[in-house]
């Protein structure tokens, strides 16, 4: 019997929808499901790092994505909370690049940059959204390969499943590549947004506070996103009273205004056991995330779903084996992620040994090199080998 459609997508996030514009636009058929209706919102420390808006500007949507009010963002400064110098780096050009890649990142209010995408896929030939789905299950075909998704009262068949559902993502769990929960050092976030003039404001900064940290990113003129990343215990304790633990730890928040809900996320390192295989991919959060601290998920999750859709096109066309589609996929996932996994752990590193931050901070305070490479690092411009030696030196507070 004839698939429902070539593809379909589970999840309207940012990856979710590159992918399924991705697919649509080289002439496959994609149905799109999601449990939310748009515009819906999401935890997040909103900011996009510079090889996203590379990837928004491929698809056409990057000045729909401005016109929301985002902010270009072009620096990250580190600090601690109590006092001290403050390490700021802008962010680097990869110099190399064949095509311009943009030097700023965007600061991006969720909730209207995810309604902006899911407009672009309703405006989409080849592409059909339904919202209000939530996926609870797989369906498998009598090989026990994947070939559609489910929910109550309701399936979709598709030659090829990509679950875009997110950082507890269903359809990795019922494809059981969950692995079971880590214990100890689990990490949650919070996220609101504070009515504040951002208009001197240019880049994301992140305070250092012991056992959490403090980042914040102007997300509109008038729109400062301030997010807490922690322990389970500590972000429990802050979520007690966000508005007055960021009025205490913030001092020009003092006097101004919360608007709107403060959302919560976590637990938020998720590594599945595999990222394809059997007729499924993953992408985006669903495909693993290890901690945002580094201000990332949505670019990575972006050039996830180019490479994904480079991959699933060639599968679909019969130009090469369900098998080494998966394969090579996997391949694609895990070198877009190693380095930048490496700096999440060095900034995880700092954020768990305030003394360390301290000394490190003081030292690129004076030498901002080795934050520029880390920078450039995380956008995939180079490798961590691009750190000298004496870089290293400097990290360590030397
Ligand atoms: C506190 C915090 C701060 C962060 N800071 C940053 C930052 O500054 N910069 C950055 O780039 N990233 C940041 N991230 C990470 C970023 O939010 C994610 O990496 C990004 O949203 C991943 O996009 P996605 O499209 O993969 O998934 P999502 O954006 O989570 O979208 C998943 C979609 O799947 C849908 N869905 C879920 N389950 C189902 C189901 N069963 N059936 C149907 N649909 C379903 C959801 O409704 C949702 O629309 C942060 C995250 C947190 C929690």
């Amino acid at each position: 019997m004839a698939a429902d459609a070539d593809v379909v997508v589970v999840g309207a996030g940012p990856s979710g929808v590159a992918t399924a514009l991705l697919l649509a636009r080289r002439g496959h058929r994609v149905v799109v499901v999601d449990r939310a209706r748009f515009p819906r919102d999401k935890a997040c420390g909103e900011g996009l790092m510079p090889p996203g808006v590379g990837v928004l500007a491929r698809l056409g949507l990057l000045e729909a994505v401005r016109a929301t009010g985002a902010r270009e963002l072009r620096s990250v400064s580190y600090r601690m909370l109590d006092a001290g110098p403050v390490a700021t780096a802008a962010f680097p050009s990869p110099g190399h690049a064949p095509e311009p890649v943009a030097a700023h990142g965007l600061g991006v209010r969720r909730l209207r940059m995810d309604a902006v995408l899911v407009d672009a896929l309703r405006r989409e030939p080849g592409v059909e959204l339904r919202e209000r789905m939530p996926v609870t299950a797989l369906v498998r075909d009598g090989q026990g390969r994947v070939s559609g998704v489910g929910g109550e009262g309701w399936s979709v068949s598709a030659r090829v499943v990509i679950g875009a559902d997110g950082l507890h993502s269903r359809v990795r769990a019922a494809a059981g590549w969950t692995p079971a929960p880590r214990r100890g050092g689990a990490r949650y976030g919070l996220a609101g947004h504070w009515r504040l003039d951002t208009a001197a404001m240019e880049g994301i900064s992140v305070w250092f506070a012991g056992d959490h940290e403090w980042y914040q990113a102007p997300v509109g003129r008038d729109e400062l996103l301030v997010s807490v990343l922690g322990s389970r215990e500590r972000i429990g304790a802050i979520a007690r009273d966000y508005a007055d633990a960021v009025r205490a730890s913030v001092p020009r928040l003092r006097d101004a205004e919360l608007m709107g809900p403060v959302l919560a996320a976590g637990q938020l390192a998720q590594r599945p056991r595999r990222v394809a295989g059997g007729g499924l991919f993953l992408v985006g959060d669903a495909a693993g995330h290890d901690d945002p601290i580094t201000g990332d998920g949505i670019a990575t999750g972006l050039l996830g779903a180019e490479l994904l859709a480079g991959r699933v096109d060639a599968l679909l066309r019969e130009r090469v084996p369900p098998a080494a589609a998966a394969a090579g996929y996997a391949r694609d996932h895990e070198r877009l992620w190693r380095d930048r996994r490496r700096v999440t752990g060095i900034a995880l590193f700092m954020a768990r040994h305030p003394g360390a931050a301290r000394r490190a901070i003081a030292a690129t305070h004076r030498r901002r090199h080795p934050m520029e490479v880390l920078l450039g690092v995380n956008c995939g411009y180079w490798g961590l080998g691009h750190l000298t030696p004496r870089d290293w030196l400097s990290l360590a507070g030397i």
